[in-house]
C-alpha cells in the first residue's frame, strides 16, 4: 500500500510531481474525487490565510475541514517541521469560491478556521484515510489580486516543492496495520493523586498554587495545569512568603520542607506514598547506624529526595558494576533501598552483587519499585515480543519511561521515546505492520489516543489490548484538599 498524493491545479501537480515516486493525481479546482479512494491519501495545494500569523510560503496542515477532523495532522506537521519548514496547524475552511474579500475573510476567521481552500472538504468526502497540507498564497493584508502576487505564488509552490520530500515519506509509511495496546499503561495512583492535589489547590485557593518542580515528570500535564493557573519553580525561596506550594510526587529531602518552613509556605505534600515508603525505610535503617545502599539514578529528583533523608548513611549505587566496588563503613551493619522507577531486571542484578558482596545485607520489608512500574515493563514486555514498533509514549526526564523503552528494545522490538504523535518518525513506520504502545506512568491516557487515531492517517488500523494484569489501586488525598 503506498499513499495517493491527490492535487487539484497543475501548478501544485508540477511541485510535487517531481519530488514523488508514487500516484500524483490532478483533480481540478473545485472538483471532488471521481470514485471514492479506499487507501490512504495526502491532499496538496495552495491556500488564503485567515490567520494573521501566517505569511505566504506558511505551510498549514489541517486539524480539521468543516466537520471532518484529520487526527493525523500532528504526525504530518511535526514531520514536516523536522525537514526545517514553517508549519501551522489548524482547521482548513473549504469555500464554494476563492475568497478575497476581506469582509469574508474575517467572518471565515472568526470560525477558527486558519486557512481557506476551494477542494479540500469535495475531496475529503471520498476519503477514509487522509491528511491536507497547504501552503499559503495569500493573506489579508497580502490580498490574491494585489502586487507581488506572482512572486507569492511562486513562494507558496517553493514550498509545496519543498514539503515534497516529506510527502514521499509519508507515502512510504502508509500501510494498514494492527496497532496492540499494552495494559497497563499511562497514569499510576501516584500521578493521578498529585495533578488531582493540584487541581483541587487550584478550585479551593484559586490561581496561582505555585508547585515545586514539576509535579509529575510530563510536558503535557505541566502545561495542563499551566494552563489552569499552576506556577512552576526550581525551588521554594521563588514562592511569595505564605504562600501555597504543593510538593511533587517523587518526594523531596527534608531541607526542602525546611526551607519551606523558614519562608511560612503552606505545605501540600503530593510526594506519592510508595516514595515516601522508602524515605521511611531509608530513616529507619539510618537510625540503625546502616550504610543505606540506594540502587537507582544519583540525579534523578526521587534520589536526590531519599538522598536527603540520611546523606552520611546513604552510598547511592547506579548500576550492577558500581555494586562491585561500592565499600560499607560497617559490613555487618548494611542495608539497600531502590528508587521506585527502575528496570526491574537490572535493578535486580545490582541487589544480587550487594547481596553477595555483603552477606549481612538487609532488603526492605516491600519492593521498593512500585506496582505501577513492575505492571507497565511487564505489559510492554508481553507487547514488544509481538510487534516490529513500540512506541512508548513519555517525556524523556521520565524515569519510568525510559525504563519502557528500554525493555521493549531487550525484546528485540525497535521502541522509541516520545512526548506525543508529532514526535513519531515517518521513517521508523516505514515496511512495519505491527506497532506496540504504552505510555509511562506519568503519561496522560490522551496521548494513546491520539496517537492510535493518528496512525489511522496512513491506513486501516485494527487495535488490540493486551491487559498482564488488571490495578485498582488508589490513594487518599490530604486532608489540605480532601
Ligand atoms: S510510578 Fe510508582 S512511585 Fe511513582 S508516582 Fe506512580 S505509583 Fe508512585
Amino acid at each position: 500500500m503506498t499513499a495517493t498524493v491527490l492535487t487539484p491545479l497543475r501548478t501544485e501537480w508540477l511541485a510535487l510531481k517531481p519530488a514523488l515516486s508514487g500516484d500524483v493525481r490532478r483533480t481540478g479546482r473545485s472538483r471532488g474525487l471521481a470514485a471514492p479512494l479506499t487507501g490512504p491519501a495526502v491532499i496538496a495545494g495552495v491556500a488564503g490565510a485567515l490567520d494573521a500569523s501566517l505569511v505566504p510560503g506558511d505551510l498549514v496542515v489541517a486539524t480539521r475541514v468543516g466537520e471532518r477532523e484529520l487526527p493525523a495532522a500532528p504526525l504530518l506537521a511535526g514531520a514536516l517541521r523536522r525537514a526545517g519548514l514553517r508549519v501551522h496547524l489548524g482547521p482548513v475552511h473549504t469555500a464554494e469560491r476563492v475568497v478575497d474579500d476581506p469582509a469574508e475573510r474575517a467572518r471565515l476567521a472568526a470560525t477558527g478556521a486558519i486557512a481557506v481552500d476551494t477542494e479540500s472538504a469535495l475531496l475529503l468526502a471520498g476519503l477514509e484515510h487522509a491528511v491536507v497540507v497547504r501552503a499559503i498564497v495569500d493573506t489579508p493584508e497580502q490580498r490574491l489580486l494585489s502586487a507581488g502576487m506572482p512572486v507569492r505564488g511562486l513562494r507558496a509552490l517553493a514550498a509545496l516543492r519543498s514539503a515534497g520530500p516529506v510527502i514521499e515519506q509519508w507515502a512510504a509509511a502508509a500501510a494498514d496495520r494492527e496497532v496492540v495496546l499494552a495494559s497497563p499503561r499511562s497514569f499510576c495512583a501516584g500521578v493521578e493523586r498529585a495533578i488531582d492535589i493540584v487541581d483541587k489547590s487550584l478550585e479551593r485557593n484559586g490561581a496561582p498554587v505555585y508547585v515545586r518542580r514539576q509535579i509529575v515528570h510530563n510536558r503535557h500535564v505541566v502545561a495542563d495545569l499551566e494552563a489552569k493557573g499552576a506556577v512552576f519553580v526550581e525551588e521554594v525561596e521563588e514562592v511569595p512568603e505564605g504562600a501555597t506550594v504543593v510538593l511533587a510526587a517523587h518526594g523531596v529531602a527534608p531541607a526542602v520542607r525546611a526551607d519551606a518552613r523558614r519562608r511560612h509556605l503552606q505545605v501540600i505534600d503530593a510526594t506519592c506514598p510508595l516514595v515516601a515508603k522508602v524515605h521511611a525505610e531509608v530513616k529507619r535503617f539510618a537510625g540503625q547506624d546502616h550504610t543505606v545502599f540506594l540502587i537507582g539514578h544519583a540525579d534523578h529528583e526521587e534520589v536526590v529526595g531519599t538522598y536527603g533523608e540520611a546523606p552520611d548513611n546513604i552510598v547511592v549505587v547506579n548500576d550492577p558494576d558500581h555494586a562491585l566496588t561500592v565499600e560499607a563503613i560497617d559490613p555487618a551493619k548494611v542495608s539497600y533501598v531502590m528508587q521506585t522507577t527502575l528496570a526491574v531486571d537490572e535493578a535486580e542484578k545490582t541487589a544480587a552483587i550487594l547481596r553477595e558482596r555483603f552477606p549481612a545485607l538487609r532488603a526492605p520489608r516491600k519492593d521498593d519499585i512500585c506496582y505501577a512500574t513492575s505492571n507497565r515493563q511487564q505489559a510492554v514486555r508481553t507487547v514488544a515480543r509481538e510487534c516490529e514498533l513500540v512506541i512508548v509514549l513519555g517525556s524523556r526526564n521520565s524515569s519510568n519511561s525510559l525504563r519502557l523503552a528500554e525493555v521493549a528494545r531487550g525484546e528485540g522490538a525497535a521502541a522509541y521515546l516520545v512526548d506525543d504523535l508529532g514526535e513519531i518518525e515517518l521513517s521508523w513506520l516505514q515496511g512495519v505492520r505491527s506497532v506496540g504502545i504504552t505510555a509511562g506512568a506519568s503519561a496522560p491516557p490522551r496521548l494513546v489516543d491520539e496517537v492510535v487515531a493518528g496512525l489511522a492517517g496512513l491506513g486501516p488500523v485494527t487495535v488490540r489490548e493486551t491487559e498482564v494484569v488488571s490495578e485498582n489501586v488508589r490513594f487518599t488525598l490530604p486532608r489540605e484538599v480532601s
